[in-house]
């Protein structure tokens, strides 16, 4: 991988965690003010239902994200965690918080 596109994949990673981030604190809000008013109401536990989940995943692609960023660090992104091969191009483009390849991917479904 040439150095352009180490920068461009760490540039993409930096903006894709801070929108997380954002959103992150966006749904933080939106559960504060559950809290206040409608503690009581069903509906309103199903949706924080709904929010605890999506607020687990935006995390865990935030750790995914950490990880990327540590091996562009260490100089070891793009190389699948789980074979050693080097993740195809394409798929780090659409995903560049990828730790496997397609192939190690599909198999653990
Ligand atoms: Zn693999």
């Amino acid at each position: 991988m040439t150095e352009t596109t180490h920068a461009n994949r760490r540039a993409q990673l930096t903006a894709e965690r801070e929108r997380l981030n954002d959103e992150l604190t966006t749904l933080g809000i939106d559960r504060n003010s559950y809290d206040e008013g409608f503690a009581d109401s069903g509906q309103v536990t199903a949706e924080r239902g709904e929010v605890d989940a999506l607020v687990g995943s935006l995390r865990e692609t935030l750790v995914d994200i950490d990880a990327a960023l540590d091996k562009l660090d260490a100089g070891t992104y793009g190389q699948c965690e789980s074979c050693g091969q080097d993740i195809a191009e394409a798929r780090l483009e659409a995903m560049p918080a990828a730790r496997l390849c397609m192939a190690c991917a599909s198999k653990r479904r």
